[in-house]
Parts: C-alpha cells; structure tokens; sequence
C-alpha cells in the first residue's frame, strides 16, 4: 500500500544528517529539532500556532480537554472513519454523537449534522476522509449560528486546501476552531514512528493546549490542571523537517497517481471513482473506490493472489463496533455509511507509484471486474 523504504532512499542524507544531529546534541526531548520544526510547519501551512504531541490521536484529545466540556456534552462526529475520533471523546466521558456522511465524497453529511444538534452539543469533529476536506463553509456557518466549537481531524489531509465562496484559502486543520494531524509513517507528511500535531489561529486555546500536552505544567512544577504527557520525539522531528520541503512534491504525485487511476477506470461501470468537491483539493492519503455489482471481498483476495494489496477502510462504521454499542443506535440508521462499509475498496497510493506498478493494478482491477 506504501512504499517507504524507496522514499528514504532518495532523502536518505538529510534524514540521516538530522538524526545524527540530535544525536550528537543529546536533546531528544523537546529542544531544537522540534522547535525549527514546529516554526517550518507554521510557515508552511500558515497558521499561528502548531503545538507538536505524541501522536494523532493524543492531538485529538488534547484539543478536546482544551474546549472545557462536561461529562455528557454532545460531540458530533461521522459514524464513518477510523476509531480514534470517538474513541476520544468517549475515554474523555463526553458523549459522541454519530451521523451520516455523503455517499460520494464520503465526507460528514452538513445536514445530519444540522439534525443532530441538541441543547447539549458543544463540538463537530469533521474527519477530511481520505484526504479531502469536508465541506467546511457551510459546517463552519452551521457552528457559527449554534455557538459550536469546531475540531477539524486532518490526520489524512495535510495540506488538502479549502477555497471559500469568498475566494479565502485555507489548510485542512487550520479553519475550524483547532485541527490535528498525525505523522504517522504511512500517513502523507509520515515519521518513523509515532508523531502528531495540533494546529490552532487561537492564542488562548495554544496556551491552553501547550500546557495539557506538558502535564499541565505552565511554570515548572506547578500544574494549574490535569495534564497528558505527549510530545513529539526530536528524532522524529528530525525526519519530519527533512521531508516537508518535499511534501508539495509528494503531493503532486499521490494527485499524479490518482488521476492515472481516475482515467484506468473512467469506462468501468463496477467502479465509482473517488468524487472531489470544487471547494476542496485532494490529497489522496487514500484512492479509494466503491466497488458496485460485484463481490468487493473477492475482488479483494483476487488481487492479493495478483500481489497487489487493497484495504477495506473501513469495514464497520463507528455505531456497529462492540465497544461503541448503544441504544441509541442500529443497523439501518446511517444507509450512506454502512452501504460504503460493504463496497469501499482502497488501491496502493504512495509517492513511489511508476507507470508501470499503475498499469498493472489498473489492467488487473479492470480484468477481475469485467
Ligand atoms: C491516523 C488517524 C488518526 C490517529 O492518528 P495516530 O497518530 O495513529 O494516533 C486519527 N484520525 C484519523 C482519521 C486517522 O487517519
């Protein structure tokens, strides 16, 4: 599905070089590495503030503690992506809210959530699936009217940039109230290991956040609040500064390689590509299809007997999980989500794609699908 070994291979002395830096100054906990990263990352994504954590899901939670919810405050959230979202708001005791999402973007539905608010909703976790922003203008007005605070998940979309009717630009976790990312590997700006950050235009809410993620600790041992450890590793930032210069780069080709894809299977009547919104660009953290017509699954094995591997992200929406049951919630209530669960298929999309590796799965998906 990816392909990081060939990536390093062509950065390999600056990464390298980075590592050995922090090595060589022994500050592998906060210190220099992780400062000039944090200061490229806001440069880069234009955004006052980047706070680095330990990983995504932390950046998830940290934000979440910064907003002073009460236990049993609504947090809105799509029934359809990775489990980290909720999982956040549930261990936090807060009570998550699930709905529907779009059929063809496969993005959180503006107007579930509209029929979702309560009395009790405080916050809408949009997730920018994939790699494309949800449609955020109208989200961002929907939480303006309702006093909502907004918290973007852009784990999968760095960089994805969301145009306003105005004709504003913005990153992908820099337009809500606070975004966050994960740098994990296989992630589109990926570390060699565990990493995250959390974006933020809001001085108060920085603060805030910085000191949650240290203990929350402002002057050394003194902790005005219950606080998390999460930083970032130095060796991490290490590897992540030497890859950001190229993160345009990288973007261009998943973009490249989608739209080869896109083209493989414009007259392929099983296959529904991935659909983009005018709005938003596409990052493409993953290509992915609705398989229509045809047994998904089998499809699936056909092609690992051709060596090409293909992921089902993801396979039960968030209200069907075990650990997620509630009364509130059943099999039927969010169609769009769970037709999706039984017809995604997700193909190999990495920086390292040729044309040959995308001749092949493109022959082959359209051979077994014929
Ligand atoms: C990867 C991911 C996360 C969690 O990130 P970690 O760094 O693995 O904790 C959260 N949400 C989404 C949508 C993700 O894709």
């Amino acid at each position: 599905m990816v392909d990081l070994q060939a990536q390093y291979q062509a950065i390999k002395a600056d990464v390298d070089a980075g590592i050995q830096e922090v090595i060589n100054s022994a500050a592998f906990i906060k210190g220099p590495k992780v400062e000039a990263f944090r200061q490229h990352l806001e440069e880069h994504l234009g955004v006052r503030h980047v706070i680095p954590v330990g990983n995504g899901t932390d950046a998830l939670q940290i934000a979440l503690m910064a907003l002073g919810l009460k236990p049993g405050d609504e947090v809105i959230t799509p029934t359809f992506t990775f489990i980290a979202t909720a999982e956040v708001v549930a261990l936090l005791g807060l009570t998550p809210v699930v709905v529907d999402v779009d059929r063809d973007t496969m993005n959180i539905s503006v107007e579930a959530v509209r029929r979702a608010i309560t009395p009790r909703t405080r916050a809408i976790v949009p997730v920018h699936l994939f790699g494309q922003c949800a449609d955020m203008e109208p989200l961002m007005q929907l939480a303006r009217e309702h006093h909502l605070y907004v918290v973007e998940d852009a784990c999968q979309a760095i960089d994805a940039q969301y145009t306003f009717s105005d004709g504003t630009r913005c990153k992908a976790g820099c337009i809500g109230h606070i975004g966050c990312t994960s740098f994990f590997p296989s992630k589109n700006l990926g570390c060699y290991g565990d990493g995250g950050a959390i974006f933020t235009d809001n001085d108060r809410l920085a603060e805030e956040m910085r000191a949650i993620a240290n203990h929350g600790m402002v002057v050394r041992y003194h902790h005005d609040r219950v606080g998390v450890n999460s930083r970032l590793d130095a060796l991490q930032a290490a590897v992540l500064d030497a890859k950001l210069p190229h993160l345009n780069e990288y973007t261009r080709r998943r973009q490249e390689a989608a739209a080869a894809y896109n083209e493989g299977f414009r007259d392929n009547p099983r296959l529904l590509t991935p659909v983009c919104i005018p709005a938003s660009t596409h990052v493409y953290h993953q290509y992915t299809l609705r398989v229509t017509g045809t047994d998904r699954d089998r499809l699936r094995d056909q092609l690992a007997e051709r060596g090409i591997p293909a992921m089902i992200y993801y396979p039960v929406p968030l209200h069907l999980q075990k650990a997620y049951q509630d009364p509130r919630y059943k099999v039927g209530d969010f169609p769009a989500a769970e037709w999706l669960a039984s017809c995604v298929l997700s193909l190999p999309m990495h920086t390292e794609l040729d044309n040959e590796q995308l001749d092949y799965i493109i022959r082959n998906v359209n051979l077994l699908t014929a």
